[in-house]
């Protein structure tokens, strides 16, 4: 996972020439995003597929990178199945979500979704009842909030706690003896997706084999013929230690060596992953406005705000930066500048919680100067709220652009 910061920098400082106001920016690099992908799919053992779980960027140029890429795009809701079918007639889809509507699942039939990911005994009965007459049987996977208890040093872990996603083991059995007179239904196989944010690439291995394992004892206790599971998304990335990212090469070589020896021969390993995807094409990009040293604290004021870049304060972590100097001061008064101290960064709302960075360390910084944070491709615009205050969206743009 490369990131192209010349490349990117180049783009931003011309950008703020041109501006006549503070710069307020996305900027996506898609090439550097084809180059991460090729590499995750080239790296899978033969019997992987890595779909885009496409709520963390449903951005079009984004998903047209990544269509060609990618063996599938998983959706969790009808806009977005509706949006990734308008665009892409015959990408395979795979549709999870609790809470589905009739609507979404009639759409999901009519719409050629390759899998649905059901959640509950009832979203299964009330699928029969769309799927009664439908000219094939419907692809399923059960969605299983599996205890991994042994697995689980991580608060991130949701398995095996009560949450709405996904069914508890003891409802499996009902579910099988119930598809067994429900042939409108294909069960396909088992769907986990029960963390996030996960940094250990020896960790999701072993709750990858968790999974295998588990599937096996019920394939042999019940009969079930099935042909892939699915083991989610979650993969993190480290917002807090940049230079530490997950270990995909160990990863990939222990996903290597779990096949050869796999409980499931015949078996695909879906991978529907988000975050780990496309947070590293993206950048977010400030102008700083002002500088205020408020009782001891540094605070850099920048264009834009949470309601663009939502990302890190939904996660309680100080974002990480990159400081472009501006030499440009089209000023008379004095500019501001912090040198070798810590520093807050917020943005533009008139509320404490708009906060992007705290105590961190700065070398130099002044008044003008552009913030960019890396990792802002994945659950940041789309999950900002844009319309708070009003203030005006960010410029946003893709590399390579006509000019690079
Ligand atoms: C959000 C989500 C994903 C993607 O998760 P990441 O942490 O972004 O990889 C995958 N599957 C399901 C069911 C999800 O809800």
């Amino acid at each position: 996972m490369e990131l192209r910061l010349a490349a990117v920098f180049t783009s931003v400082r011309a950008a703020e020439v041109k501006s006549d106001e503070p710069l307020c920016a996305y900027v996506y690099d898609l090439e550097a995003l084809r180059q991460h992908v090729d590499q995750l799919v080239s790296t899978l053992p033969d019997n992987c597929r890595l779909f885009y779980a496409i709520k963390a960027n449903s951005d079009l140029p984004i998903l047209e990178a990544l269509a060609p890429l990618v063996h599938g795009f998983e959706v969790s809701s009808g806009g977005e199945l509706d949006w990734v079918r308008a665009h892409f007639a015959d990408i395979p889809v795979a549709f999870s979500g609790p809470g589905k509507l009739d609507r979404e699942l009639s759409r999901a039939l009519e719409s050629n979704v390759e899998c649905l990911h059901i959640e509950s005994f009832s979203e299964l009965q009330r699928l029969a009842e769309i799927a009664k007459g439908a000219s094939q049987p419907m692809g399923i996977l059960l969605r299983v909030n599996l205890p991994v208890d042994n697995l689980t040093k991580t608060s991130l872990m949701m398995g095996g706690k009560p949450t709405p996603f996904g069914m508890p083991v003891e409802q499996l059995e009902a579910c099988f003896n119930w598809l067994q007179t429900h042939p409108e239904i294909r069960l396909r196989g088992f769907h986990f997706h029960l963390l996030s944010h996960q940094l250990d690439a020896q960790a999701h291995l072993q709750l990858l084999a968790a999974y295998q394992l588990q599937v096996r004892q019920w394939c042999d206790a019940y009969d079930l013929q099935i042909d892939h599971i699915n083991v989610g998304g979650g993969i993190g990335i480290n917002y807090r230690q940049p230079e530490q990212q997950f270990d995909w090469k160990a990863f990939s070589t222990g996903l290597v060596a779990l096949q050869d020896n796999t409980v499931l021969p015949g078996i695909n390993i879906r991978f529907e992953l988000g975050r780990y995807i496309t947070a590293a094409c993206g950048y977010y990009v400030m102008q700083v406005i002002d500088i205020k040293h408020s009782y001891d604290q540094y605070f850099l004021i920048g264009r834009g705000g949470t309601h663009h870049f939502r990302t890190p304060y939904a996660q309680g972590h100080s974002h990480p930066f990159h400081v472009l100097p501006v030499n440009a001061w089209p000023h008379a008064y004095p500019r501001l500048s912090v040198s070798n101290d810590r520093v807050s960064i917020v943005g533009q709302l008139c509320t404490p919680k708009d906060l992007l960075a705290f105590d961190a360390p700065v070398e130099s910084v002044s008044c003008g100067d552009l913030l960019v944070f890396p990792y802002a491709g994945a659950y940041a615009w789309n999950i900002s709220h844009h319309d708070f205050l009003r203030h005006p969206p960010p410029m946003q743009w893709y590399l390579p652009t006509e000019q690079s």
